[in-house]
């Protein structure tokens, strides 16, 4: 809040308090809908490697391309059509197999248009079915030799995260709520916005390893993103940013900061398993009592060597995720128009100084903790 220029610092302050408390919202909801876990990471590495350029930068076309095509034929035969991208001299191609293990080639182009209309619209139903008429027209238009009983596709995309595009969402969504000057759903959007980019800068949010659970090292996840903050934040972070600058292009800065956090696994769980290695077994594991229960945590003198090995990492993550909220609202704002919502720009004081905004943003931790 404290890097927005008037009059937009003016209206968030008045409302400091209902975004401080709905910034934790959407992990509550997690709960409540299947739809929702999955806003919140991207297995950027479950497709690849560095710099992930096998996943298509817009969501359509990542759908698309990690989605399986299947028809059961009236013989009771289940054929998979295999997007594009998949099969090295195809590159271009969408495949049918056929039973006899042969294949056809079809082109590309058609079957996306044909995905954005079948498809995209069930993409909140548990199970997206083709139209069988349609395809089998489709089919017979294109000299495919295959009956249609019924047909299906599968989402490989999902399950695996959709963290920038639900950024992107969120952030479309406030900028509607700004043109409409519905201060509620400003509210709700800018804490989710918030919450969602905040979940981009934790490099734990980009991995299949998310929790240290493919490397004997679980728990590491709220180690770093809760327990070591929770620890050092108010003492040691410095939490000045500048100010909130337009963004040209959403949907890039939202990929530039998984693609950013993801260059930091690596450091993450690296610099963990060394520090562990180098204590004493009885300073990595001690017993805390939580709701009357013994439970297993690591030592506090463990959190501070890990913090210190980290070199400020946990802080400058906290700061990109500071400037990138602010950054977003702003030009959430300005895309809308910049409207007046009838805020007392008088009220508004000038920007906050350095020293302010770190107290404050101290204060607002403390509070929250
Ligand atoms: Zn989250």
């Amino acid at each position: 809040m404290f890097t927005l220029p008037t009059p937009l610092i003016g209206f968030f302050k008045k409302h400091l308090e209902y975004v401080t408390e709905h910034a934790v919202d959407p992990d509550v909801r997690r709960h409540a809908t299947p739809h929702e876990a999955v806003r919140h990471y991207i297995d950027l590495d479950h497709f690849g490697s560095w710099p992930f350029e096998m996943i298509p930068r817009a969501r359509t076309d990542a759908l698309f391309k990690f989605s399986s095509w299947y028809v059961r034929t009236p013989l009771g035969d289940t054929l998979q059509l295999v997007p594009p991208g998949t099969f090295g001299p195809y590159q271009d191609s969408f495949l049918l197999l056929l039973p006899d293990s042969s294949f056809m080639a079809l082109a590309q182009k058609p079957w996306r248009q044909k995905f954005v209309h079948w498809v995209l619209p069930q993409y909140y139903e548990a199970r997206w079915v083709l139209p069988a008429d349609s395809l089998q027209h489709w089919l017979d238009s294109l000299d495919v030799p295959i009956q249609v009983q019924e047909a299906w596709v599968e989402d490989h995309l999902t399950p695996y995260g959709i963290l920038p595009w639900a950024l992107e969402d969120t952030y479309r969504k406030l900028v509607a709520a700004f043109a409409q000057k519905d201060e509620r759903r400003i509210l709700r959007y800018a804490a989710d916005l918030g919450h969602y980019l905040a979940d981009a800068c934790v490099p734990l949010h980009t991995t299949e390893n998310y929790n240290g659970q493919l490397t004997g090292q679980e728990g590491i996840h709220a180690f770093w993103e809760s327990r070591l903050p929770e620890l050092f934040a108010e003492e040691q972070y410095d939490l000045f940013t500048g100010q909130a600058r337009l963004v040209l292009d959403p949907l890039a800065y939202f990929w530039s900061l998984v693609l950013d956090s993801h260059q930091l696994v690596n450091t993450v769980l690296e610099i963990e398993r060394r520090v562990r290695d180098s204590l004493p077994s009885d300073r990595v594991w001690c017993t805390e009592l939580r709701n009357g229960q013994a439970i297993r945590v690591r030592c506090t003198t463990f959190a501070q060597a890990y913090h210190e090995a980290l070199n400020g990492m946990v802080a400058r993550q906290m700061r990109r995720a500071i400037k990138a909220v602010g950054d977003l609202w702003y030009t959430a704002w300005l895309e809308a128009g910049s409207p007046n919502l009838g805020w007392k720009v008088e009220a508004v004081p000038p920007l906050p100084s350095a020293q302010d905004s770190a107290e404050h943003a101290t204060h607002i931790l403390r509070k929250h903790n």
